[in-house]
């Protein structure tokens, strides 16, 4: 075999900037830090082209792509939801698969890593003598409940699925539970098209021969440890904390509109408000949110998107029209009364410049985990309003387990104007918002630590490519 070829990593990378951007950055480290040949795996048909092309472009040389062919999508059941389309793509692809992890004649692959949508990957891996890892560009409480999910269902047959109990404990605090509602998209009923999917992911987990999830230690410490004692107990496969992965503000046009008009705001005294790329708010709470902001008389910039006709929280590739003005939906005289001391910008901002900006003071975000790191890696404390996914269970780690975050009160998904306002304030002026601004320094703080050059998400990675390069290598199946 051809043994002067660097060692090559699979890496299946699903649709959405919010996955692939982990994803990438996970690749750059394995390249540039520790030699290997890395080849990502989009899925045709599925992701954004632009936005598959602006993230994957900055990479280096030794990163390469491949596309699993769009013919896989065809008569995939229209019904089965986002996360079920990727599934299935996933286990159409597999021959495909075959062929990138054998490596046709040259070595086979040093290791798959696969996402969360791409675990019937794994026996294919195991087949081939090829390590399978799962990287989850989010955090250990994902594993944990993927884990709970496998335990429900480790004595039922295929289609016979039961329901999560009304509460789970969630290690991260005394007696900390993650209520039925927090739980993520997909888990909350087995009627959920995607609940089999998930269901089937969570079976394979405990065979996976380990995980890489984008958190650091301090940010769910007793998550972590917990997860570190079934690993040395074998109880279930090792979980590497190896973020925080965030994106770099170079990565962002700096010339922009909203960053002149920070640079005329005194230190400290804006809430950035945005709701990721797949997030809407119906047309009566974008109106609501609007009238909260002007009555906390706090500084705002706001990241204005298309509100939801239909009251969907989750509108990742809806069709817009060219015409659509976001600002159009916001309170009549609202634009005018708060001029001056706050800008709503429509559609995007450069979040990142925008959260290390030094006016930036809060920030109200759906918790979609990119933002929740960008946040906690500028030191910019966070009001949780999360939509859907894995929000709410994000939510309620960075408010009670990492203790950087407030929650408003919902009446059924609904914030009033007041619970706005009292929020707003309280996280800049209050005695709870000056805790959770200690928080977000302390965090911050362990955050630069993890990937400083002894840093535990630095050590973690190079554990896990120590492994990969000294794994045995099924040559061509005659055996290690
Ligand atoms: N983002 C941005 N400007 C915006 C909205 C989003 O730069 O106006 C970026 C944000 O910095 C993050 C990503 O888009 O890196 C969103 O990912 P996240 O996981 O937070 O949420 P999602 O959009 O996937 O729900």
């Amino acid at each position: 075999s051809s043994s002067t070829a660097p060692p090559r990593v699979v890496m299946i990378g699903s649709p959405g900037a919010g996955h692939l951007i982990p994803v990438a950055e996970l690749a750059r480290r394995l390249a540039t830090d520790h030699g290997f040949a890395v080849t990502i795996v989009t899925t045709t048909g599925l992701s954004d082209p632009a936005t598959d092309a602006a993230v994957l472009s900055t990479l280096p040389p030794s990163v390469a792509t491949a596309s699993l062919p769009g013919a896989a999508l065809a008569n995939i059941p229209p019904d089965i939801g986002f996360g079920g389309t990727i599934f299935e793509f996933v286990r159409r692809s597999l021959p495909h698969l075959r062929s990138l992890l054998a490596g046709g004649g040259g070595d086979p692959a040093a290791a798959l890593v696969c996402d969360f949508f791409g675990t019937s990957a794994l026996p294919l891996a195991a087949e081939l003598g090829v390590p399978g890892y799962v990287f989850l560009p989010t955090s250990f409480a994902m594993v944990s409940i993927m884990r709970r999910l496998a335990a429900l269902h480790a004595d039922a047959a295929p289609g016979e699925y039961r329901d999560l109990p009304d509460s789970l404990p969630f290690p991260g605090g005394p007696s900390l539970l993650l209520r039925h509602e927090d739980m993520p998209d997909g888990f909350r009923d087995w009627n959920d098209p995607n609940y089999a999917y998930v269901v089937e992911e969570a079976r394979r987990y405990a065979r996976a021969d380990g995980f890489l999830v984008n958190s650091f230690e301090e940010m769910e410490r007793a998550m972590a440890e917990s997860f570190r004692h079934d690993a040395e107990d074998g109880a279930f496969p090792p979980v590497f904390p190896v973020g925080p992965f965030v994106r770099s503000s170079s990565d962002e046009n700096s010339a922009e509109e909203c960053l002149e008009w920070l640079n005329r705001q005194p230190a400290r005294s804006v809430v950035y408000v945005s709701f990721g790329t797949g997030g809407a708010l119906s047309v009566a709470q974008t109106a609501e949110l609007a009238a909260g902001l002007e009555a906390s008389g706090h500084r705002f910039l706001w990241v204005v998107r298309m509100p939801s006709q239909d009251g969907n929280a989750f509108a990742f590739g809806t069709v817009r029209g060219e015409d659509d003005d976001p600002l159009a939906w916001l309170p009549d005289g609202f634009l005018e009364r708060t001029r001056g001391r706050g800008l709503a910008v429509a559609a995007w901002a450069p979040q990142v410049r925008v959260l290390n900006h030094p006016a930036t003071a809060a920030f109200v975000s759906h918790c979609g985990w990119n933002s929740t790191l960008e946040s906690v890696s500028a030191s910019v404390p966070i009001v949780a309003w999360p939509l859907y996914a894995e929000q709410r269970m994000n939510a309620v780690t960075l408010a009670e387990v990492a203790g950087v975050a407030l929650r408003p009160r919902d009446d059924g998904g609904f914030v009033t104007r007041e619970e706005v306002a009292a929020v707003v304030r309280e996280i800049m002026e209050g005695e709870k918002g000056s805790t959770v601004r200690g928080r977000a320094r302390e965090l911050q703080e362990a955050a630069s630590r993890a990937w400083s050059p002894q840093g535990a998400s630095r050590r973690a990675l190079g554990e896990v490519a120590a492994k990969w390069k000294a794994a045995p290598v099924n040559d061509n199946g005659e055996g290690a």
